[in-house]
């Protein structure tokens, strides 16, 4: 299994998932928060077509997440899964298309890969978040959650590699400009992790397999890649574990998870 983003932030989340099922290789878009020229653009930069693409899973109806799924999934005909709150709270106009609805406690398969959805902490509708398996490795990823809750580190359990919000540093959202709202909304249990709360998390977690950890959806106002890399090194090994910290432009380069 290799995965590779496309942009991870509050601009705009894009990830792929690649596993090969004897000869053939599926691919798994999940968000789509840009627009099409900007995904046709980054798609590119990874070496994939929208052809490629066997379906397109949104995890909640925020805009940095779901902004650009209805154009992309349209236009190149892609399959669609999502929660029906997800789709509820859009709004849009999917006729025609391929929907697939899926909640809190799912597993579904797309080509070699087994999806699994689990509920998180998000002020969204119905938001998810997965996990995978091509059937060796176990891929997690957490992002947009407040909190940590028992079922999201149960779900979330003996995974080879993870990909964990490191939304915020404390203390730079504490000194930022942002309004007060907006600090307690970030911070709040619905709002999203910050690196302490992904190391956190991290150590809590059965880590014993883990190979690689992913610091993601970083704010570009309230943390540095630097202090996401360091919370994290604080609770793996990084000597056996490989430490990505993902970027809004960049994304980070397709990664084999092995
Ligand atoms: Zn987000
Ligand atoms: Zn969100």
């Amino acid at each position: 299994m290799k995965l590779t983003s496309l942009g991870s932030g509050s601009k705009g989340n894009s990830l792929l998932v690649s596993a090969k099922d004897g000869f053939t290789e599926t691919t798994v878009m999940f968000d789509c928060g840009f627009g099409i020229r900007e995904m046709q653009r980054r798609l590119e930069r990874a070496g994939r077509f929208p052809a490629d693409l066997s379906a397109l899973i949104v995890t909640h109806e925020h805009g940095d997440h779901a902004g650009g799924v209805l154009a992309f999934a349209r236009r190149y005909r892609i399959p669609v899964w999502m929660s029906y709150g997800t789709f509820q709270s859009l709004g849009k106009d999917f006729s025609g298309m391929d929907v697939n609805f899926c909640r809190d406690g799912d597993s579904f398969v797309v080509g070699g890969l087994q999806i699994s959805a689990f509920t998180i902490s998000h002020d969204a509708r119905e938001p998810l978040q997965f996990h995978m398996t091509d059937g060796a490795m176990k891929f997690g990823m957490l992002t947009d959650t407040g909190q940590v809750t028992p079922h999201i580190a149960n779900a979330l359990s003996g995974c080879d590699a993870l990909m964990v919000e490191c939304n915020y540093d404390d203390r730079m959202l504490e000194k930022s400009a942002y309004p007060f709202y907006l600090k307690k909304r970030i911070s709040s249990v619905y709002g999203h992790l910050s690196n302490s709360c992904a190391g956190e998390f991290l150590a809590q977690v059965d880590h014993s397999r883990l190979k690689k950890v992913i610091g993601a959806h970083l704010s570009q106002n309230n943390n540095l890649p630097e202090l996401a890399r360091e919370a994290i090194e604080e609770v793996v090994d990084a000597g056996r574990t490989e430490i990505v910290v993902a970027g809004q432009d960049d994304g980070f380069e397709w990664t084999e998870i092995a």
